[in-house]
């Protein structure tokens, strides 16, 4: 049985070495925002090119500070992905602004800068694209057609921590971008984290505040604020990992060149590469027509396998209120159609991804895509 993601062999590594800084924490009894926080903000800070780094409490809080630090309210808009995880356009909505949701490249997965120009309107705010499954929109044309308009951009870096967009850090393009430490992510706490990246002063300062209940001096609030903190135990673990991370997103690239090689004359579309985004695989996500045909298939003979995303964002029932329709938005609902995911993890060995191809070769054959 291959697993989709197996952190088991990467925890046990690096266990010691956590346990150690776990025991000095829990007697150092400083549990939030404190010594480990601070040192994890400067390497994620130099890691992502920006002046500043701010430990919150998840990727979904980082985006919902940044754009409440912005100071997006009811009636704006923010034009973003619909093919991505529901937390991009949730923190716009915790805003009480509208997401306006642009089609996407279907090759690269991620928003269309062609497509943005048409649905800016007096009430648009921001720009939030996401760098899906590790690889970066095409953030050139899209800082380009904000700047003229005065719109923010705000990228969602959750699954792309070290990807390189024209050789600079994603997250050092936008006013901000927003990471998430979930544990599934490339650079994964033991639990929820996240972290905003920036480089202008006013914005840190404010999510600084807004991070912990509106004040920058305690029992003093300028604001009416949020609990969303980084605690020491997950900053511990982060600081562990962090220095292995550009080996492992190696690693992640290896497995992704493999899977190229075994899948190429499969009926299958392997994922594109865009000339001006290295690829950090997040995930390594293919297409077919005959999705859940092969899907059954591969179930059967475990191997491991997901679907992200079934459903675009424009189409869940939780977004039935903006009035979206099937057809609305061709390119992200074929895609969500006929995505699915690989197992892809820096410990899988080339013996399984092997094993995974060779699955995928007889259930395509079986199937007769
Ligand atoms: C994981 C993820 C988030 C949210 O991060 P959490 O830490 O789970 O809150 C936001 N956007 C994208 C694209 C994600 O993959």
């Amino acid at each position: 049985m291959i697993p989709i993601l197996d952190l088991s062999r990467q925890t046990a590594a690096l266990l010691p070495q956590i346990e150690a800084l776990w025991r000095e924490i829990t007697t150092s009894g400083s549990f939030v925002l404190g010594r480990h926080g601070r040192a994890l903000e400067a390497e994620i800070a130099a890691l992502s090119g920006t002046r500043f780094a701010l430990g919150v409490a998840s990727g979904t809080d980082a985006l919902h500070l940044v754009l409440r630090a912005l100071g997006l309210g009811p009636g704006d808009e923010v034009i973003t992905t619909p093919f991505s995880f529901i937390a991009t356009a949730e923190a716009i909505s915790y805003c009480g602004a509208t997401p306006v949701f642009v089609d996407i490249d279907p090759a690269t997965f991620n928003i269309d800068p062609a497509r943005i120009e048409e649905r800016i309107t007096p009430r648009t705010r921001a720009v939030l694209p996401v760098h899906l499954f590790g690889q970066a929109a095409d953030l050139e044309p899209i800082l380009a057609v904000a700047e003229p308009h005065g719109l923010a951009v705000v990228e969602d870096c959750a699954q792309a921590i070290g990807t390189l967009y024209r050789g600079q850090p994603v997250g050092s393009f936008g006013v901000a971008g927003c990471l998430s430490f979930y544990p599934t992510k490339n650079l994964g706490a033991f639990g929820d984290g996240g972290m905003v990246v920036t480089s202008n002063p006013e914005l840190a300062h404010r999510i600084a505040s807004l991070r912990v209940h509106g004040s920058h001096e305690r029992y003093y609030h300028d604001e009416v604020g949020y609990c969303s903190r980084l605690d020491e135990l997950q900053a511990a673990v982060l600081r562990v990992k962090l220095p292995h991370l550009e080996q492992w997103n190696l690693r992640r690239a290896q497995i992704a060149d493999r899977y190229d090689a075994l899948l190429a004359d499969l009926p299958l579309i392997t994922p594109a590469r865009a000339a001006y985004s290295t690829h950090t695989f997040h995930q390594y996500t293919v297409r077919t027509d005959a999705r859940e045909r092969v899907l059954a298939l591969l179930r059967e003979w475990q191997i491991g396998s997901g679907v992200y995303y079934p459903v675009p964002l424009h189409l869940q029932k939780a977004y039935a209120h903006l009035g979206y329709r099937p057809g609305d938005l061709p390119n992200a609902e074929k895609v969500a159609a006929e995505v699915f995911s690989l197992p892809m993890y820096p410990e899988l060995d080339d013996e399984q991804i092997d094993q995974v191809a060779a699955a995928l070769a007889g259930a395509t054959a079986a199937v007769k895509v």
